[in-house]
């Protein structure tokens, strides 16, 4: 589904933040990537939904080389959650969620009526929150929110940076939890960015382990773990 090809990534500074990099991600899998901070994660992440441009290398996802696709049409099929959820606090909770479904030409009421489900989907009950606004939300919820805003769109492909590192840690392992039981049901394609080795076991049917701009090691978490 997701496919690198030789892919390095030079910042204009000089930087090599990604270096060569090769790997596939198959349908419906979950791969997490996980490794120091400044060892090219959130490069990886940024440039499969082209808000970086690799430097040499090609990506393909769903078999199409991204490079010439639009961006705008391709971040319609690629969710993106990051750790600062970055809700619209104007808008309601229920609104939130629907942002993507009304941006790209749904009515209200059908966007509305979808993103009930949306937040239904995330365990958060929308006769109780949908009319809410994110202040009035725990960290943990707001974090659920835009989980059920990058869904919206049903897209193939899911990219989430630290999705669970701005809450403290008990409910980070609800909010992990959770996250995998949404993923048995709609088997989205994910990669998950984490800088902790026990969330990358916990959440991924692979490992990607960075070290300085390359995979050093990708397997299942077993095999991780079972590494010398
Ligand atoms: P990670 O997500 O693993 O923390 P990043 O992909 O954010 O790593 O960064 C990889 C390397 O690229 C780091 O050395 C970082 O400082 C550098 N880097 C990231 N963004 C930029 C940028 N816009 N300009 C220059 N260097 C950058
Ligand atoms: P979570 O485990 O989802 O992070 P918390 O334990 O932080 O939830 O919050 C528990 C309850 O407190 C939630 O039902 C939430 O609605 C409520 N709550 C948290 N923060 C606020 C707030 N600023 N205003 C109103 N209610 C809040």
């Amino acid at each position: 589904m997701i496919l690198f090809e030789q892919v390095s990534k030079v910042y204009p500074d000089g930087t090599t933040a990604v270096d060569g990099l090769s790997f596939e991600v198959a349908e419906g899998e979950l791969v997490t990537l996980v490794g120091p901070s400044g060892c090219g994660k959130t490069t990886t992440m940024m440039m499969v939904n082209r808000l970086i441009e690799p430097t040499s290398g090609r990506i393909l996802v769903g078999g199409e080389d991204i490079a010439g696709t639009d961006p705008v049409a391709l971040r319609r099929r690629i969710g993106y959650v990051i750790q600062q959820v970055g809700l619209f606090p104007h808008r309601t909770v229920l609104d939130n969620a629907a942002t993507v479904l009304t941006l790209t030409g749904r009515r209200k009421g059908p966007a509305r009526a979808r993103a009930a489900e949306l937040l239904e989907l995330v365990g958060l009950d929308p006769a109780t929150y949908g009319s809410r606004y994110p202040a009035q939300l725990s960290g943990g919820q707001r974090q659920r929110v835009g989980v059920a805003r990058a869904l919206a769109a049903d897209p193939p492909v899911l990219l989430m940076d630290e999705p669970f590192g701005a809450v403290d840690p008990v409910v980070r392992e609800r909010l992990q939890n959770e996250f995998l039981r949404l993923q048995a049901t709609v088997r989205k394609t994910v990669l998950l960015v984490t800088h902790d080795i026990e969330e990358a076991v916990r959440m991924g049917d692979r490992i990607a382990v960075y070290g300085a701009g390359r995979i050093e090691q990708l397997d299942t978490p077993a095999a991780v773990l079972g590494a010398p």
